[in-house]
C-alpha cells in the first residue's frame, strides 16, 4: 500500500530531475560574442627579426648565488633602444636596479579615477639550458635559427614574446600617430625566472612610491591552446585572475648516533621516512572552485554527455573530482601540491644517522598561507622528533594571489582584444588558475586586477619546450601577439 503512494512520487521526482538536468544542459552560459576583425598587420619580416636576434642575447638567470648576465642584459638594453626609435623617443625610460626597464608612456588624458594608468609586465631573462640536453634541441638555443616558419631559441616563448610584443605594438602606434588615452607603464624585470626579487619587486616599489594606482595588469602566464579538454575542439584563451602560492619546508630529524651494530628500532632516517610517508599519505584536502569555474565556462563547447555533467556539477561533482583523480595536471588545479623534492641524512653504512633532513615543495591554492600549510604538515606528521621549519633565506614563501575579478574594465577590454585579435576564428575565452608564479606577485598593491595572459596560440605538445627543449614560436603566433599587444593598447 505504501509502495503504491510513494511511486508515483518518486516517478514524479525523477522526471524532474531530468528536466532540471536537461534545463540546465542547454541554458547557455553567456552570450556568445564574436570578435570584430580590426586592420593592423605587423611587418612580419621585421618582427620575425626582431625575435630571432633578441634570442641571442644570452640573459640567463642561473639563480640567485650565482652572477647575474649583466653584459648580456646590457647589451638587450642597448639593441632595444636601437631596434624601437619612436619608443625610446616618445617614452620615459628608466634603468631600474641595473637590468631592468621601466617604461612610462604618458597618456593624453590625465590620470583621474576613471582613467587609471595600466601596467603591462614582461621579463627579460631567460631560463638556462638544462646541461646534457643541448644535443636535444632540433637548432641551438641561443642562435635565433628561423626554420620551417618558427623562430627557435630560448626565450621565444618565455618571455620575449612580451618584450617584442609590447615594444613593437608601441613602436607601431606611434608610427601611425596614435597615443592612448590613459598612462601605459611597461616594466621589464631581468630576474622573473629567480624570483623578482631584484627587479620587478624594485620596479613594482618604485610605481607604489610615485602614487601610482593602476586600473589593471597583463602579466605573461596564460596563453591560446587546442585540445586539452576533451570533446572540445576550438581554441581556449585560458586567462589566469590568480597564481599558486609556493613555500619550501625543511623537515629535519636529529638522532644520537652510534654504531649500527646496535641501532635504536627507529634511525633519524627511519623516523624522516615515516613523515614524509606520512605527507604523500594525506594530500591536502581538494578544492574544486577554481576548476569548477574553468569547467562550467566551457561547457557550452562540450559534446552532449560531457555537457550534461558539466551544466549540472551540483549534482555530478563527486563524479568529476573522481575522474580527475591520478590527473597531475587536474590535481594541481584542485588542491595544495606535496613534493618532497630532496632528502639528505648518513654520512657512513655502518654509522647510525644524526642530522637527516628533507624538503618538501607544497604549491599553496588560493585561500591557504605558508603558515597554514607548516601548520597541517606538522600536524600530518605528528611526530615531535620531527623539526618543521621555513626554508629559505628569510623567506617564509609566498602566499597565493588574491582572485581578481573577472567582471570589470580590465576583464572586459581584455576578453575584447583577444576575441578581436583571434576573428573571424571564434575563441573561448575562460579563467584558468596558474599553477606557476609571476612577477606580478611583487605588483599586487598597485592594483587589484591582475590578468595572466599573452596572446599566442600554442599546441598542446610546444607547451612542454616552455623552460624545456626545443622552445619555438611561430612566425604567425608571434605577428598574432603584436596585433593582441596592439589591439589591447590602443584601445586604451
Ligand atoms: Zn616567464
Amino acid at each position: 500500500m505504501l509502495t503504491k503512494r510513494i511511486l508515483p512520487v518518486l516517478a514524479g521526482i525523477l522526471a524532474l530531475l531530468v528536466v532540471v538536468l536537461l534545463v540546465r544542459t542547454f541554458t547557455p552560459a553567456g552570450e556568445e560574442i564574436a570578435g570584430e576583425a580590426f586592420d593592423f598587420r605587423p611587418d612580419g619580416a621585421r618582427v620575425t627579426r626582431l625575435m630571432s636576434e633578441s634570442v641571442r642575447f644570452k640573459t640567463i638567470s642561473y639563480g640567485r648565488d650565482k652572477p647575474t648576465s649583466g653584459k648580456a642584459l646590457r647589451a638587450y638594453h642597448d639593441y632595444l633602444q636601437k631596434q624601437f626609435p619612436l619608443v625610446h623617443k616618445n617614452l620615459r625610460r628608466e634603468v631600474v636596479a641595473d637590468y631592468s626597464l621601466l617604461y612610462t608612456w604618458q597618456g593624453a588624458q590625465p590620470v583621474s579615477d576613471s582613467n587609471k594608468p595600466v601596467i603591462f609586465l614582461g621579463h627579460l631573462d631567460v631560463v638556462p639550458v638544462v646541461p646534457g640536453t643541448e644535443n636535444k634541441w632540433k637548432q641551438p638555443p641561443f642562435e635565433g635559427v628561423v626554420a620551417d616558419g618558427f623562430i627557435w631559441g630560448r626565450g621565444t616563448l618565455d618571455n620575449k614574446v612580451n618584450i617584442v610584443g609590447l615594444l613593437e605594438a608601441a613602436e607601431n602606434m606611434l608610427q601611425q600617430g596614435l597615443q592612448p588615452n590613459r598612462t601605459i607603464y611597461l616594466a621589464f624585470g631581468h630576474d622573473e625566472e629567480q624570483g623578482g626579487i631584484d627587479g620587478a619587486k624594485v620596479i613594482a616599489d618604485i610605481l607604489l612610491r610615485r602614487g601610482v594606482a593602476a586600473e589593471f595588469l597583463v602579466d605573461e602566464g596564460g596563453l591560446v591552446t587546442q585540445g586539452v579538454v576533451p570533446g572540445i575542439a576550438a581554441p581556449m584563451a585560458l586567462i589566469a585572475p590568480a597564481e599558486k602560492g609556493i613555500v619550501t619546508l625543511q623537515l629535519k630529524v636529529v638522532g644520537e648516533g652510534g654504531h649500527s651494530s646496535m641501532p635504536p628500532e627507529q634511525t633519524s632516517i627511519g623516523i624522516l621516512a615515516a613523515a614524509i610517508a606520512a605527507l604523500e599519505a594525506n594530500q591536502f584536502p581538494s578544492d574544486f572552485r577554481h576548476t569548477q569555474s574553468f569547467l562550467e565556462a566551457v561547457a557550452d563547447d562540450m559534446p552532449f554527455t560531457n555537457r550534461l555533467v558539466m551544466k549540472n556539477l551540483w549534482l555530478f561533482k563527486p563524479l568529476v573530482m573522481g575522474a580527475f583523480e591520478g590527473d597531475k595536471q587536474a590535481q594541481a588545479g584542485m588542491r595544495t601540491t606535496t613534493a618532497a623534492t630532496m632528502i639528505s641524512g648518513g654520512i657512513k653504512a655502518n654509522v647510525l644517522p644524526i642530522d637527516a633532513t628533507a624538503k618538501v615543495n607544497f604549491r599553496i591554492l588560493p585561500g591557504e598561507t605558508p603558515d597554514t600549510v607548516r601548520a597541517r604538515v606538522i600536524s600530518v606528521i605528528n611526530d615531535i622528533r620531527v623539526d618543521v621549519t621555513f626554508d629559505g633565506s628569510g623567506q617564509n614563501g609566498m602566499s597565493p594571489s588574491p582572485v581578481s575579478p573577472t567582471e570589470g574594465f580590465g576583464w572586459e577590454h581584455l576578453t575584447a582584444a583577444i576575441r578581436d585579435t583571434a576573428a573571424p576564428q571564434r575563441l573561448i575565452v575562460t579563467p584558468r588558475l596558474l599553477v606557476a608564479a609571476t612577477d606580478t606577485r611583487h605588483y599586487r598593491k598597485l592594483t587589484p586586477n591582475h590578468y595572466r595572459f599573452t596572446y599566442m596560440q600554442l599546441a598542446p605538445s610546444d607547451l612542454a619546450s616552455i623552460h624545456g627543449t626545443n622552445e619555438r614560436i611561430s612566425v604567425a603566433t608571434l605577428n598574432d601577439t603584436v596585433r593582441f599587444f596592439f589591439r589591447m593598447m590602443s584601445g586604451l
